[in-house]
């Protein structure tokens, strides 16, 4: 359905006036649309964090839920996406990390 851009005044005389269902439907449509903007918007806003990276000290706190998981069988990547990149790119860490997982192992 083709919406009329209309100002917000113009949208409260059109619900005001004789066509009243037809503005509704209308609304409606709009209200859909901007939903699904501002959504869209949200999941990129979630989706940016992801590129987010952390350093030591986060990676080191999480260090231990991160170890857990793995050692109990989890997909520690898939949850803890941050923590897993930067053991991939940060040796100390993944020294830290494998220290860890061998303690859990043994
Ligand atoms: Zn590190």
């Amino acid at each position: 359905m083709a919406v009329k851009e209309r100002s917000n005044d113009q949208w409260l005389a059109a619900l005001r006036g004789p066509n009243r269902d037809e503005a509704l439907a209308e609304l409606r449509v709009e209200l859909m649309r901007g939903l699904r903007a501002a959504f869209k918007a949200l999941i990129g806003e979630i989706a940016d964090t992801r590129d987010v990276e952390i350093g030591c000290d986060a990676c080191f706190e999480q260090m231990d839920r991160f170890v857990e998981m793995e050692l109990s069988g989890l997909n520690a990547a898939q949850a803890m996406p941050l923590v897993q990149e930067h053991v991939e790119i940060c040796g100390e860490c993944r020294e830290e990390f494998e220290a860890l997982r061998a303690t859990g192992e043994s």
